[in-house]
């Protein structure tokens, strides 16, 4: 299962072997970071996009469903997204044993943060500290209007389309009301961006949860970490585009389902840092 660990290939290690080395790292850094993804929220019934199960695997056709240029230009297109997103899962789901596990992780290594491109608050609803999680996409339980820039709670937007207003406007200004995730087309949050790279640049392990590390430039925090001396570890279902990476860094690759092995991880992690 394992193969990669500690910048050479030892086929002789057991996948127990690497994640009780993985331990040590975490109790024994100074700082910590941890970068999710997607794949941390399958298990609380939110899919991934490019996972076996995922939405664009499933519908590639979906994908401009997320696109700014369509959603500003095609009502049709607003309507249906509005639809998706007074249905969508997140709206029910509960937070499984991977966000527990990081919670677990924050009480009992230096985590300095907490970066995540999702963008369904089961972090914080798992009792992960707010103060540390950097939201790099947004949240879909903000609602941004394009037109005066005001932001808000999604949940009476969504109240109105239930109601049968499709395509919302803003109350205050007429605008087009979006989610406040970042749609492809836009820039992520600067600030939100610049603490997740001080926070990487500064940690001396990363661990890349649940994301297959394709989307930029989020994933590129990965690199800054190594590149300032940090050890990466990805911990995921399928190969991500910064294995190799992880490698050379003299970290690890754990491949798995996150809320297994972040559980087993966090097992032996029970004492408080100094
Ligand atoms: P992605 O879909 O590109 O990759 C998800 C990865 O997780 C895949 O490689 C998949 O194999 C793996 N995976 C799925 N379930 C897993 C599990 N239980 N255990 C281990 N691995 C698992 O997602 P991404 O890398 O996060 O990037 C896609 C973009 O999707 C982000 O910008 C994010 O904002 C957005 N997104 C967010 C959510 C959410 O908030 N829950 C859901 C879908 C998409």
């Amino acid at each position: 299962m394992v193969r990669a660990y500690g910048g050479r290939v030892l086929e002789v290690l057991t996948a127990g072997d690497v994640v009780a080395q993985v331990r040590c790292w975490l109790g024994a850094a100074r700082r910590v970071a941890v970068f999710t993804g997607a794949g941390v929220s399958t298990a609380s019934g939110i899919p991934d996009f490019r996972g076996p199960d995922g939405l664009w695997t499933k519908d590639p056709a979906a994908q401009r469903l997320f696109s700014l240029p369509d959603y500003l230009t095609d009502p049709e297109l607003r309507r249906t997204v509005w639809q998706r997103r007074a249905a969508h899962p997140a709206r029910c789901a509960e937070p499984n044993p991977a966000h527990d596990a990081i919670v677990t992780l924050e009480r009992t290594t230096r985590l300095v943060a907490l970066v995540t491109q999702n963008v369904d608050g089961l972090h914080q609803r798992a009792g992960s500290d707010a103060s540390l999680v950097l939201e790099l996409h947004g949240s879909q339980w903000q609602v941004l209007c394009l037109g005066c820039r005001e932001r808000g709670p999604m949940e009476p937007v969504l109240a109105r389309v239930r109601a049968g207003d499709l395509d919302p406007a803003c109350e205050g200004c007429g605008g087009i009301l979006k989610s406040g995730t970042v749609a492809f087309g836009e820039v992520l949050p600067q600030e939100v961006f610049r603490a997740a790279r001080a926070a990487v640049a500064s940690c001396e392990l990363l661990l890349a949860v649940g994301s297959s590390l394709t989307v930029q430039p989020a994933a590129s925090l990965c690199r800054v970490a190594t590149r300032a001396g940090a050890r990466l570890v990805v911990i995921n279902a399928e190969p991500t585009s910064y294995d190799a990476v992880a490698v050379a860094s003299g970290g690890a690759v754990l491949r798995g389902r996150v809320e297994q092995v972040l559980p087993e991880l966090v097992a032996g992690l029970a004492r408080a840092p100094t």
